[in-house]
């Protein structure tokens, strides 16, 4: 149920149209092949890059991510009252920043891949039903 909503299809990196084949070749963290993502969908068959450069333009979507995650570490200073002066709350914003960045890349390319590239539910229920049939 919650495995193909939207929600987690994004979070969890998964294909926008059968949500789910992986979008990404490694996990995030694996740095030698930092967020390279996959040419089609092993489930689908889903050209993943629409056109050249398609994943350029989540670099947009990775500034507003990171801007959102910066609030969020400054509202969480406020409310856990920790009276933090300006630079321990700059230096804890770039300590968070700097650690997600990895996931932060990964998932501003599924948003990108998850606004241009729609959900098709048809597509899954025929899956199930080829599973279903191969493991009778
Ligand atoms: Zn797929």
């Amino acid at each position: 149920m919650f495995r193909n909503s939207y929600l987690y299809s994004v979070l969890f990196l998964k294909c926008p149209r059968c949500r789910e084949g992986n979008l990404l070749e490694r996990h995030p963290y694996h740095l030698s092949n930092f967020n390279k993502v996959k040419q089609k969908c092993s489930q689908c068959n889903l050209k993943y890059a629409i056109e050249p450069s398609f994943f350029t333009g989540s670099m947009y979507v990775s500034y507003a991510v990171g801007v959102a995650i910066a609030v969020t570490v400054y509202v969480l200073t406020l409310i856990m009252n920790l009276k933090l002066g300006p630079t321990a709350i700059l230096i804890s914003i770039t300590i968070t920043l700097f650690i997600l960045t990895p996931y932060i890349g990964a998932v501003s390319k599924s948003i990108w891949a998850h606004f241009f590239l729609k959900y098709d539910k048809s597509l899954v229920q025929k899956h199930k039903s080829k599973s279903n049939d191969s493991g009778a």
